[in-house]
Order: C-alpha cells, then sequence, then structure tokens
C-alpha cells in the first residue's frame, strides 16, 4: 500500500523553476483510498502523543491537518502566509528552498503548554516547519511531533526543525 502511495506522487521537473524536480501530490488527493491511507499514517505516527492541536503549514498542511485533527480529536490551526489571518499575529520571516517568505499564526491560535503537531505535504530544506515550530515555542506550545506526507532526505531538512520527533510517510 506505501508502494501505491510512492507510485501516486508524480515528478514534475523544472517547477515552479529551473532545475527544481516537484513532487506533485495532488494525485494522491484525488484518490480516496490513498488521501484515506495518508491521513491514517500521519494519525499513526502520533500515536504516541496526546495532542490538542495540529497545525497545518499554508497551503498543502491545510489538506491533511484538520482531518487527522479529527482523528486526534484536536483542534486545528493554521499556520498562513504574510497578511491572510485577519486578527492578531505574530510572524516570522524564514528562507525557503526557492526564495524568502513570512508566515504568520493567530496569538490566540494556541495556549501555553498545550500540545502540539504540526504537519505539511512535503519536507525539503527544513526552513518552513523550522520557522512554524518557532512560532509555536514563542507561545509557549510544546511541540510534539513534526509529520510530512513526503521528506527529501538529501536535503536534510530535519536537521534544521527543533523536535525530537520527526516523522514521514515516505522519504525519497
Ligand atoms: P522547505 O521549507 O525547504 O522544507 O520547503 C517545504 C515547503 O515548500 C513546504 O511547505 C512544501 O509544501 C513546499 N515544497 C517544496 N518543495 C516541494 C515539492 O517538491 N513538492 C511540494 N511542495 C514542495
Amino acid at each position: 500500500m506505501p508502494q501505491r502511495l510512492r507510485d501516486a506522487i508524480r515528478d514534475v521537473p523544472d517547477f515552479p523553476k529551473p532545475g527544481i524536480l516537484f513532487k506533485d501530490i495532488t494525485p494522491v488527493l484525488a484518490d480516496p483510498v490513498l488521501l484515506q491511507l495518508s491521513i491514517d499514517k500521519m494519525t499513526e505516527s502520533a500515536s504516541d502523543f496526546a495532542i490538542d492541536k495540529v497545525v497545518g503549514i499554508d497551503a498543502r498542511g491545510f489538506l491533511f491537518g484538520p482531518s487527522v485533527a479529527l482523528a486526534k480529536n484536536a483542534g486545528f490551526v493554521p499556520v498562513r502566509k504574510q497578511g491572510k489571518l485577519p486578527w492578531k499575529t505574530n510572524s516570522i520571516s524564514y528562507a525557503l528552498e526557492y526564495g524568502e517568505n513570512i508566515l504568520e499564526i493567530h496569538q490566540d491560535a494556541v495556549s501555553p503548554g498545550d500540545r502540539v503537531m504540526v504537519i505539511d505535504d512535503l519536507l525539503a530544506t527544513g526552513g518552513t516547519a523550522s520557522a512554524t515550530v518557532k512560532l509555536l515555542k514563542e507561545l509557549g506550545a510544546e511541540v510534539s511531533c513534526v509529520i510530512f506526507l513526503v521528506e527529501l532526505d538529501f536535503l536534510d531538512g530535519r536537521k534544521n526543525i527543533d523536535c525530537d520527533n520527526i516523522h514521514s510517510i515516505l522519504n525519497y
């Protein structure tokens, strides 16, 4: 079954710019069996942890986060790109595989001591997830685990993320 998941992920050369081999997860989303499998595997990865909030990273973390949150009996929190969240935010600037970006979180999205799980579709350099973990820790949350559907091992992005429990469903 994980092989079916792996087979469904499509390599797109030169997207979004020349030299980048983009992993396209949309075929996984389009298949109900693979979508369910992805959500189940992500949920299983956090089976050792009681979770108060699942944090999804803009934008593809939003595709899995709410389903995993319901499976964990937790709430869902979006971390968004700059200018999208309407209320008071904390923000952080970070370097991306291609360019630079700013991420924001609502100041009341997590409370001190909340046990949180972070979800995104893909781990590349780790800049995005690392910035998200920093935002959460600034708010006093305890980052229990960080989960990805896909990890690009050769970039060793996990070393940049300040969390002891980092798990990916598929490694390349
Ligand atoms: P990082 O910050 O370098 O780890 O890049 C990860 C972020 O960029 C995640 O939010 C991903 O959604 C996105 N990303 C980078 N490369 C890819 C890719 O090949 N496929 C899908 N998303 C990607």
